[in-house]
């Protein structure tokens, strides 16, 4: 039983529970362009072959830090790590190829033969400055073809990326490739690279001052301006691929060409991972400014071997949903009907039964339908209407119960139609001109 004095008082005021910081809540109708871009994602996927995978968002930070890479940014400084109570170290995943890897071994699909196609799609979690577009719990929509090395899935799924961009009416996206070599060619790069730095090392910032030493590689990730033009004379790892990585990048490149898919050699597109091989590639979209790539990803051959696994070559890539979405908005956003398809509006208690029926039987068809449980004044019905921006308003009273006819009220026009009740369906599919 409840005591007394449990129960808060009226005049002690309780202060309202914020998001954490860097989160937010996906409210409508944003919400809606997410599922435009998720059920268009779907779609290509499929029509690609992909099957879509489920990993946990928990996993072991070992995954992460033997995959991503310990002197990664994500790994060293952005993760969400903390001990179980047993003492096992978790990690909240900062991304989700390695957990797809993890996933492919652990299941041992490698058995299954050929290529296996996974997607996923899902929250993500890194620890990062939170700014305009950027939030420590984002969303990635990602795709790994595991189990060929062929320069072909390279081109495939980089088509089968600018397909979906087309399809959700993205303009103006600029595709960056580049090759990062593989374990023979890249140290001989590195040590290049290596060298390079130690004359200019003292002019870049402190974290490039550390990389140069650490992870050479990841100064060319480097976004601090006064960086840039040092970073830009430094040598090229495309200068030093061995002949079997520089024939791949000539056959993807070549590949793309014949694909008339356009793209630029972006000669310091190394990402901020450890485990690409040979290809990397980022998209691109003016629209959303200097942190403008949307999508990325490359090559991992080495990656399930990293992981215990059997050599599986694969390539994926992951795209930033919150970003893609903010693209999207503009472009969709006029095709959107946010609201219902009908309004069942009902004049009088005795055409409550047939609206409850008219409704059920849209419902049915997958038409979204709103309707009152209380009584209204026609007027009030229509203002409900409009307010909730259903399309259509059907309207039921008296009148229309004798005859059998309804009223069907276009909100955007104003126009009016008497229907037969059994043609409204017919009505609606046909005047909507959105898919239901
Ligand atoms: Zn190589
Ligand atoms: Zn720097």
């Amino acid at each position: 039983m409840l005591k007394s004095d449990n129960i808060p008082t009226v005049s002690k005021r309780i202060e309202a529970v914020q998001s954490v910081k860097g989160t937010r809540d996906l409210m409508p109708p944003e919400t809606s362009v997410w599922q435009r871009v998720e059920e268009e994602a779907r779609r290509v996927l499929r029509a690609y072959a992909f099957r879509e995978i489920r990993t946990p968002i928990l996993e072991s930070t070992a995954l992460f830090a033997r995959s991503v890479g310990e002197d990664t940014d994500i790994v060293s400084k952005e993760m969400y790590t903390f001990q179980d109570r047993d003492n096992e170290s978790l990690t909240l995943r900062p991304e989700a190829t390695a957990s797809a890897v993890r996933a492919y071994i652990e299941h041992r699909l490698f058995n299954e033969g050929g290529l296996q196609k996974l997607y996923y799609m899902g929250p993500m979690f890194r620890r990062e400055r939170p700014q305009k577009g950027r939030y420590r719990q984002f969303y990635q929509i990602g795709a790994e073809a595991l189990g060929s090395d062929h320069p072909a899935i390279d081109v495939e799924s980089m088509e089968m990326l600018v397909l979906l961009l087309e399809q959700l009416s993205v303009q103006e996206f600029t595709l960056l490739l580049n090759s990062v070599g593989c374990p023979r060619c890249r140290p001989e790069y590195l040590k290049v690279l290596r060298h390079a730095l130690e004359d200019v090392r003292a002019n870049l910032c402190r974290d490039c001052q550390r990389r140069a030493v650490t992870n050479p590689l990841r100064v060319l990730d480097c976004k601090v301006e006064a960086d840039q033009p040092i970073i830009e004379q430094l040598p090229r790892m495309a200068d030093y691929l061995c002949p079997e990585c520089r024939q791949h990048f000539e056959a993807v490149k070549d590949g793309l060409e014949s694909r008339r898919i356009d793209y630029r050699q972006a000669p310091r597109l190394v990402r901020g991972l450890d485990y690409y091989t040979r290809t990397t590639f980022e998209i691109t979209c003016s629209a959303l400014g200097a942190q403008n790539a949307v999508l990325g990803g490359g090559r991992y051959d080495g990656l399930s071997e990293m992981l215990g696994g059997p050599p599986a070559p694969g390539f994926g890539f992951a795209i930033g949903e919150d970003r893609l979405a903010l693209v999207v908005m503009d472009s969709i956003a006029k095709q959107l009907e946010l609201g219902p398809l009908a309004y069942v509006a009902w004049i009088g208690e005795a055409a409550l039964g047939s609206a409850e029926n008219l409704a059920r039987a849209l419902r049915r068809q997958g038409i979204s339908v709103e309707i009152s449980h209380q009584p209204m004044k026609l007027k009030k019905s229509l203002g409900t209407a409009s307010k909730l921006a259903a399309r259509f308003a059907i309207i039921i009273g008296e009148g229309e119960l004798e005859s059998g006819r309804y009223q069907v009220k276009d909100m955007t026009t104003g126009q009016q139609t008497e229907i037969e009740t059994n043609q409204i369906e017919r009505y609606l599919q046909q005047n909507s001109a959105r898919a239901i």
